[in-house]
């Protein structure tokens, strides 16, 4: 097969053209103790003020503040204690003058009563079988009384379309009755590897052959962002049957990855079975390293991501133009990694006339952030991405990159960035950086 010549568009550029074709999952109903992590997909609004009633929140004694008003040391009030109440009871009795109701934390506020004084406040006497209680200070009206609505105003909105489901949120959500939920569906996302050197995980080490690292990688990236996973059984480069099987997988996922055979070289096919396909291709060639052959095209209202083999560029390709297009769907507000900026901690020596993302470790401080490069820093490196934690990105530009030069940094734990990148740390090139500072 002849060599096609490729023609790199800028990461920049790769990502907008995704972004121009992104569409909803769809919705469901889950119930509330399966939605941890799903995405919500209404808007939600208290139904009820919180608290519901006027409670206390101590135990103590329900009192009119009014009776306190000449309490003191030497002349305490003493009122006559009606009843008790737990949290979750309501009291039989009214509170008038000269009397109180010994109340717990949580139980709602007598009638009558316009203050609580708290247990540890009062002595506690008991006069031929009458309880009753003595104050020696001033109480005022409203002291220690949790009001109606004070935490929530019934018609607040809690959450929005596009907000995770945390713990804090499940714990609002169940305080008002939700008790299930309407989520973004989690798009199917199919993984094949291709590759006649790979072998299953399972299998011993043969000779040539190395074992199937990128299909787990990319499933558990994939699953992190929030969509569900289908993996299929690793492929030969073989053009025909590979057609067939990325025909058949493509049918039961709405994103469909392949690993490998996205290059020039004899055995990578999987340029040729888009092309067969009738897939239309957004872009097959970077300009970013590793993982300049990364293809994305969309086919039937379904996406193909042809990922390069090197887990590197994979784990890169994956985070840049995957995940956008899967939380997007959700309409997460923040669908890209997240960027930051960092302060170099090593000189980077290698000169690079793509945009170069670097597997680094980046440590946060209260001084800044240092960013440093994670080991071996080449593309068939799975061991420096055990110790990575974000990708430095270092534009295009002909020098290298010198300690302490201010970088942008991008991070795919948590919560990530709007689009763009508003830095131009990831889009302008050191030279370009110098000069501008130069005339400045
Ligand atoms: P390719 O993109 O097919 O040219 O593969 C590039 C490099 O990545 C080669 O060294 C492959 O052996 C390696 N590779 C391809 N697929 C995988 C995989 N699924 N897991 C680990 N390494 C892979
Ligand atoms: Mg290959």
């Amino acid at each position: 097969m002849p060599v096609v010549k490729r023609n790199p568009i800028p990461v920049s550029d790769a990502v907008k053209k995704i972004m121009e074709h992104t569409s909803l999952w769809g919705t469901e109903e889950v119930p509330l103790t399966e939605a941890d992590d799903r995405i919500l997909a209404d808007d939600l609004s208290a139904t009820h003020d919180v608290p519901p009633f006027n409670r206390s929140p101590y135990d103590g004694f329900a009192i009119l503040s009014k009776d306190t008003a000449e309490a003191s040391e030497t002349h305490p009030a003493k009122l006559h204690v009606l009843e008790t109440i737990g949290a979750g009871q309501v009291a039989v009795n009214q509170v008038k003058s000269g009397a109180a109701i010994r109340i717990m934390t949580g139980a709602q506020i007598p009638n009558g009563a316009d203050a609580v004084i708290m247990l540890e406040l009062v002595k506690e006497m008991d006069e031929h079988g009458e309880s009753y209680i003595e104050i020696k200070r001033n109480v005022k009206s409203n002291d220690n009384i949790s009001f109606q609505g004070e935490d929530t105003k019934k018609g607040t909105l809690l959450a929005e379309t596009g907000n995770r489901i945390t713990p804090g949120l499940i714990a609002v959500l169940a305080t008002f009755g939700y008790h299930t939920v309407n989520v973004f569906k989690k798009p199917i996302v199919g993984i094949l590897s291709t590759g006649t050197e790979l072998l299953d995980i399972k299998e011993p080490l043969q000779p040539g052959k190395i074992r199937n690292s990128n299909a787990y990688m990319v499933a558990a990236q994939v699953r992190a962002m929030g969509a569900k996973v289908n993996m299929y059984q690793h492929r030969e480069d073989d053009f025909e049957s590979l057609y067939e099987n990325v025909k058949e997988c493509l049918k039961e996922s709405d994103l469909l990855i392949t690993t490998g055979g996205v290059s020039v070289g004899d055995y990578d096919f999987l340029p040729a079975i888009y092309e067969k396909l009738g897939a239309h291709v957004l872009f097959n060639k970077v300009a970013m390293r590793p993982g300049s052959v990364t293809t994305v095209a969309v086919h039937e209202g379904k996406w193909l991501f042809g990922l390069s083999g090197n887990p590197s560029a994979c784990f890169v390709g994956c985070e840049l133009f995957v995940r956008p297009v899967v939380q997007s769907g959700m309409k997460v507000r923040k669908p890209h990694c997240k960027a930051v900026k960092a302060v170099l901690g090593a000189d980077f020596p290698k000169a690079n006339p793509f945009t170069r993302f670097v597997r680094a470790v980046l440590t946060e401080g209260v001084e800044g952030n240092v960013v440093t490069p994670a080991g071996l820093d080449k593309s068939g490196s799975v061991s420096s991405l055990l110790a990575a934690n974000a990708f430095i990105v270092l534009p295009g530009g002909t020098r290298g990159w010198e300690k302490e030069s201010e970088v942008g940094v991008l991070t795919w734990n948590g919560e990530g960035s709007e689009w763009p990148w508003d830095s131009p740390l990831f889009f302008k090139s050191q030279a370009t950086r110098t000069a501008e500072k130069q005339q400045s």
